[in-house]
């Protein structure tokens, strides 16, 4: 796992796509938003060897802005579109609902025919 710093508040974390201890943003979680897990990503040890992250993580935890490298981040949003990059392999929203509802359909079904049965056994 590499170093990251919080794109948000400014805390050290572990990992680009972890959850933030402090203020609880979560990059992966948001799926679609590609900005800000390129931005998770721009922060971290990778490209920001040395004192160069915790410095700022600092400036972050100071309000200062942050400046992001425009085409670093214009490649990581398209690596990241074309899943180039391995994002924490957790069950987006959408496929849970996906999940639910064919799991639900399957549930209408079986019941739908043993209510048949019931009727036709008289
Ligand atoms: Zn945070």
């Amino acid at each position: 796992m590499t170093l990251a710093v919080c794109v948000r508040c400014g805390e050290s974390k572990v990992g680009a796509f972890t959850p933030c201890a402090r203020c609880g943003l979560d990059p992966a979680a948001h799926g679609t938003d590609r900005d800000l897990q390129a931005k998770s990503l721009l922060l971290t040890e990778r490209f920001h060897p040395g004192g160069e992250l915790e410095a700022i993580g600092r400036k972050i935890r100071a309000g200062e802005p942050v400046s992001y490298d425009a085409a670093q981040l214009a490649q990581l949003v398209e690596e990241l579109k074309t899943q180039k990059l391995p994002i924490v392999s957790k069950a987006s929203p959408g496929c849970s609902i996906i999940g639910w509802a064919l799991m639900g359909g399957a549930v209408a079904l079986v019941v739908g025919l043993l209510w048949l049965w019931r009727f036709r056994g008289g």
